[in-house]
């Protein structure tokens, strides 16, 4: 394996290797091995510190209270099977790392707590299949900060034409890194774009969310302009959204329709649905985990602000888009996740929700058929529809006192994420938004 490696990469001109890693706080970080030594760190990877796992999006020092600090090391272990030469950075070429201790994946990676969670479905006969929808702005810097690069509405053909350029060329280097772009157009708010990639398996799915975002912030930049996932740049416009679309799949058949009725949802399905809107108070502290991440979570804004279910209903968490031909639904979509949070951890924590709620046999609730904002608190609580944690410190709460996510992140993935998530919010929830932003936006 590696002579043959070595030998592709001299072929195809690679100079560093870039192996990825995704963090608790969800930042992309790198250590790129040179083609000439790569031979040296083939069996083993390349070491980091444990703290890796413990700092938070602020800076680069562990937060209190994570059990990890100066002392250990870890390995980021190549997954060849990801490796990709990255078409916008010639010569470069990336790969995903896994984290071992000890010759054992460690129980704070990420994407092994994925792989974990893809393990328990299987165990209930289900394989996952996902794709994370992303919303981005486009920026340019400005004497005094940041500025959209266009101001025009949803689907304008205009901005089409504005972003013409940067936009083919992020969709040819998503393709030639073999993602499958489906639709792109430009999203509600000024500069915001929307490109899809189709579904696939679940850890595949959140590999390439992490391939997404490298390659639309580096091409962006070399058209000189800022592409940001920052859940909510602009007070008054629209938040960027980064939905879960997720259908349960066995022996190649989509359990998601309920084939004995046209257009209804399967019973595992409406359990696995109970299940997420179940745990959605906790789940949030992983699928929107940032202290910006609140001020898209509003009412009005298709954001899934509301503990609730419906067909086609875009202002509740769970929407279930109909099919326009039958078997349908195929699918379901989480509205209630942003893009500042860890994919890995974000979709193995929605598994082990629904999971749950398959385990437990979980009743789905009357589906909601109006946007739940109009309802009045008495109207919204008779039916049992909760509005969601409107701050990062009471999703934080949820996930602590929240046994089945607990446990399904495991003692020390669960006490270092928590200590993260803690520290953002001590550290964050003080600064407005302009401050916030700025802290962010070289972030995500
Ligand atoms: N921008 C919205 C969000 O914050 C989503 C709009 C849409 O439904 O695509 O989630
Ligand atoms: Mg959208």
């Amino acid at each position: 394996m590696s002579n043959k490696l070595l030998a592709k990469l001299n072929q195809i001109g690679i100079r560093f290797v870039r192996i990825l890693w995704c963090d608790n706080a969800n930042v992309i970080r790198t250590k790129a091995l040179h083609r000439v030594t790569l031979a040296d760190y083939l069996k083993h990877g390349v070491g980091i510190s444990a703290a890796q796992q413990a700092i938070p999006v602020m800076y680069d020092a562990p937060a209190p209270g994570s059990g990890l600090g100066p002392v250990g090391e870890v390995r980021l272990v190549p997954d060849w099977d990801t490796f990709t030469p990255l078409p916008y950075a010639p010569g470069h070429a990336s790969v995903l790392g896994n984290m071992v201790k000890d010759g054992q994946p460690w129980g704070l990676c990420p994407r092994n707590f994925l792989k974990r969670m893809i393990g328990e479905a299987d165990r209930e006969g289900l394989q996952v299949v996902a794709a994370f929808e992303n919303e981005f702005y486009l920026l340019r810097r400005t004497a005094d900060g940041i500025a959209p690069t266009d101001e025009t509405l949803f689907a304008s053909t205009l901005s089409m034409e504005i972003h013409r350029q940067v936009i083919d060329a992020i969709a040819e280097a998503l393709v030639e890194q073999g993602m499958l772009v489906e639709q792109y157009y430009p999203e509600s708010g000024p500069g915001q774009q929307e490109i899809s990639i189709l579904y696939t398996q679940a850890l595949p799915a959140a590999d390439q969310q992490i391939a997404f975002r490298e390659t639309v912030r580096a091409i962006a930049l070399q058209h000189n302009l800022i592409a940001s996932f920052v859940p909510k740049i602009f007070a008054d416009k629209a938040g960027n959204g980064c939905h879960i679309h997720l259908s349960l799949w066995q022996d190649g058949q989509n359990l998601l329709p309920n084939l004995e009725q046209d257009g209804g949802l399967s019973e595992v399905a409406r359990r696995f649905i109970a299940g997420i809107l179940h745990h959605l108070p906790a789940l949030m502290a992983l699928t929107t985990p940032s202290t910006n991440s609140y001020r898209r979570i509003v009412p009005h804004c298709w954001s899934g602000a509301f503990r609730c279910w419906g067909m086609d209903n875009r202002e509740a968490a769970v929407r279930v888009p109909s099919n326009p031909e039958l078997p349908s639904p195929t699918h379901l979509e989480l509205k209630t996740v942003d893009p500042s949070s860890n994919p890995y951890l974000a979709l193995g924590a929605v598994i082990a929700a629904g999971v749950d709620g398959i385990r437990h046999c979980l009743e789905l609730q009357e589906p909601v058929t109006v946007d739940p904002g109009t309802l009045t608190e008495s109207e919204r609580s008779t039916r049992g529809i909760d509005r969601l944690p409107t701050n990062l410190g009471e999703a934080i709460e949820q996930l602590r006192s929240n046994q089945v996510l607990l446990d399904a992140l495991g003692t020390e993935l669960a006490q270092a994420y928590l200590a993260v998530r803690q520290a953002e919010w001590e550290g964050m929830k003080d600064l407005d938004l302009d401050a916030e932003v700025k802290l962010l936006l070289e972030r995500y």
